[in-house]
């Protein structure tokens, strides 16, 4: 189990080194990776070092559904690891702002930070408006993993409509489900470096020394949207908006529900055998 950790933990290392622009994660500079997704994170004409090639096989375009905590974003970097689509998460878009300095930021993304923070969702016009900006990525040959986007039911007829305008249909829309009270222990034992960015758990995945990194010496602190007011926050946020999506992909034959009880590699050899067959 801990092994499945560490080399999503060694996953995500290698992405977030990804991200040079970023003065916070400066410790990281001049490693390469096989995509940075700046096309993505950093939107306008930025252009990722090594953008996904047209795949022989399926090009896969999925949408990640879950409560926060599910563990969706660990699946979407399995995911992408293995499919070969970007993981294009809109919260990486805000966490990539908040790297920046004043001035750097556009107006939209210095309001969606407000909201971030406190663990609110960003109003659906500045969240489109975003993704809008990003369209290329999700025209791209290599196909998409979206995480955390759409989460409500405007963004998701947005989306609908953006994907039917650009000709480029929905594989599947993955639905992870665990009990709440699974959800709440994930959240509230993450603890995160805050030099390098690198993810723990103070039971799942504790680091050697405890509130030390184990890869840069960093200071293990909690995310401001995991602190038990944002985590509050967050769940109704998920229970009155996101949640309605079920009931709208199910409709369109779309769902494939998940069970995200397990290690990370069983979820996703059970993500597998029921929705990339
Ligand atoms: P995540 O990493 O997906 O949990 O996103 C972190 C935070 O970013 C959320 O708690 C929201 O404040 C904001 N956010 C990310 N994606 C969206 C979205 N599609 N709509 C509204 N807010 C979002």
């Amino acid at each position: 189990m801990k092994e499945h950790f560490l080399s999503i933990r060694a996953s995500r290392l290698e992405k977030e080194r990804c991200l040079p622009y970023l003065a916070c994660m400066s410790a990281k500079q001049g490693v390469a990776s096989k995509n940075d997704r700046m096309a993505w994170l950093k939107g306008s004409d930025a252009v990722c070092s090594d953008p996904p090639f047209s795949p022989a096989g399926r090009i896969w375009r999925l949408v990640l559904l879950g409560a926060p905590g599910v563990g969706k974003g660990t699946q979407a970097e399995l995911l992408s690891d293995r499919l070969g689509a970007c993981q294009l998460s809109t919260g990486d878009i805000f966490r990539a702002a908040k790297c920046l300095g004043e001035g750097e930021r556009s107006p939209a993304l210095e309001a969606a930070m407000h909201y971030m923070v406190r663990g609110d969702l960003v109003p659906d016009e500045i969240v489109l408006g975003i993704v809008q900006e990003r369209m290329r990525c999700l025209r791209c040959c290599g196909g998409f993993l979206l995480d955390g986007f759409p989460r409500t039911v405007a963004q998701a007829k947005a989306l609908e409509n953006l994907l039917k305008k650009e000709n480029v249909p929905l594989t599947a829309v993955l639905n992870y489900e665990l009990p709440i009270d699974q959800i709440v222990a994930r959240l509230s034992g993450r603890r995160t470096c805050s030099r390098c960015k690198a993810v723990f758990h103070v039971t799942n995945m504790p680091p050697r020394v405890k509130g030390v990194c184990d890869h840069c010496g960093g200071e293990l602190i909690q995310r401001e949207d995991d602190r038990p007011e944002s985590v509050r926050v967050r769940m109704e946020a998920y229970e009155k908006s996101t949640r309605p999506l079920i009931d709208f992909y199910q409709k369109r034959g779309l769902l494939v529900s998940i069970k995200a009880e397990g290690s990370p590699e069983e979820i996703y050899q059970r993500t597998r055998s029921l929705a990339l067959a």
